[in-house]
């Protein structure tokens, strides 16, 4: 099973900060399974270990399901960059919780993201068997033609397999380059710019709009909300 810091603990359950936590342990005032605990980097099990503030048992952290419009220019990660290239924590302030991404998006692409630190809802977004599809609106270079999109209806061989999208729909023009909303219910790495490439397309823009039954809707870039509970039942 998965250990937490007790620090890290205590801000996911929302009792404080995880700098306020370790004051609170050095101060003697939190308890592990009934023994005051004042060693900084103890880790507990969340499942097993019963930890109390000041002589209040904690309840475990709550199920959390976010909607977040990833921008630009962030990666799919969450606790560490690579490079100069940032993960998504500063865009999760107010997220006590520790959720982590079900599917991901390029670096360069942007949209819609759920996260959640409910495993097994996770699972049900990402397993291919549930077919949950995934639409993207995307900008490709170039104007795409009634016959391209015609074939593009009908999938193509890329380098690890047929593909074929569920749906592909022409938007508008935009000067020389072309809006297409494109929906897979498969999830292969790039399969956007792939599939689009494969068709002498290459994408300039993609933006994810939904996930199943999950919209983008007028949630803006950079910001989260709580999915609602309809939208949560409708994801099981
Ligand atoms: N397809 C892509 O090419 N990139 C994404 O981020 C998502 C789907």
């Amino acid at each position: 099973t998965l250990l937490v810091r007790l620090n890290k603990y205590l801000s996911m359950c929302g009792v404080t900060s995880r700098r306020k936590a370790d004051q609170l342990i050095k101060e003697g005032r939190v308890k592990v399974n009934g023994l005051v605990v004042r060693e900084l980097g103890y880790k507990i099990d969340p499942h097993r270990d019963t930890v109390e503030v000041d002589g209040k048992v904690l309840k475990p952290p709550r199920k959390r399901y976010i909607a977040l419009y990833k921008p630009c220019c962030y990666l799919t990660a969450i606790g560490r960059g690579v490079g100069d290239k940032k993960p998504l924590d500063e865009l999760l302030k107010g997220i006590p919780e520790r959720v982590f991404p079900a599917g991901r998006l390029d670096y360069n692409a942007e949209g819609l993201l759920i996260l959640t630190n409910d495993g097994e809802l996770a699972n049900r977004i990402l397993h291919p068997r549930y077919k949950l599809p995934k639409v993207y609106k995307v900008l490709v270079r170039g104007k795409v033609e009634q016959a391209t999109l015609k074939r593009m209806l009908e999938g193509a061989q890329l380098l690890d397999g047929f593909a074929k999208p569920q749906d592909v729909k022409f938007l508008r023009y935009e000067g020389e380059n072309t809006w297409l909303q494109i929906t897979f219910t498969i999830g292969r790495k790039h399969i956007v710019k792939r599939y689009c490439a494969h068709f002498g397309h290459k994408v300039l823009r993609l933006i994810r709009i939904a996930i199943g039954p999950i919209r983008l809707g007028k949630l803006s870039p950079g910001k989260w909300r709580d999915l609602t509970l309809q939208e949560v039942t409708e994801l099981k």
